[in-house]
């Protein structure tokens, strides 16, 4: 589903972190920047995003309803703070779709800052954003989506990155012609998981 070129940005997005959280700002700088944030933003916006309705050719069906959720329904949408880290916990730290790393929204912020505006922008829009966003920071993804009465239960919640949720949309996995996203779909990475830790706990 994405550029083979993604898994490179992964390992190098891993060992950003690791060195941001040891305190090596400079060469996590400038690894960031190996990271090819134009093309990963463009991909999401032009692509990546559409991918659900894409794929089934149903631009009118279901999936579109979940593009403007109705505003008090967020509360039930969206687990709390301290369920995000333990489903992102048994997750690895990783995109139960595509195996993305995945940081939690308070430590990409950190990264962010640690990073600086210049080299990691977070404008407003999709296009004045980092690329890293749409791939590297968690989103929580309903695998039956909550239109259709998936609970926003530790069962029916998986951690995803940006693209995979968004693309996914309001369709369901039978609609995409994709498998449960199982939880030992991709082995857990240590040294990840390691300097993930080292960045919470810094
Ligand atoms: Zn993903």
């Amino acid at each position: 589903m994405r550029p083979a070129v993604f898994a490179e940005w992964s390992q190098q997005f891993k060992r950003v972190v690791e060195l941001a959280a040891t305190g090596k700002i400079g060469e996590a700088r400038h690894a960031f920047c190996q990271i090819d944030g134009d093309a990963l933003k463009y991909w999401f916006h032009y692509t990546a995003q559409y991918a659900g309705s894409q794929r089934t050719g149903a631009l009118a069906s279901n999936g579109s309803q979940t593009t403007s959720p109705v505003r008090e329904k967020r509360a039930a949408r969206t687990p709390s703070k301290r369920t995000c880290l333990e489903l992102l916990a048994r997750d690895n730290w990783a995109c139960r779709y595509c195996g993305s790393p995945l940081l939690h929204g308070d430590d990409f912020r950190s990264l962010r800052g640690k990073m600086g505006e210049t080299v990691f922008p977070a404008g407003r829009t999709n296009l004045a954003t980092h690329g890293a966003k749409f791939v590297f920071l968690a989103t929580f993804d309903h695998v039956l989506p909550h239109s259709l009465g998936g609970g926003t239960d530790a069962g029916n919640i998986v951690s995803s990155c940006h693209a995979c949720n968004f693309g996914k949309d309001g369709f369901t996995l039978d609609e995409l012609g994709l498998d449960y996203p199982a939880g030992d779909r991709f082995a857990p990475d240590q040294r990840w998981l390691r300097a993930v830790h080292a960045l919470r706990t810094k």
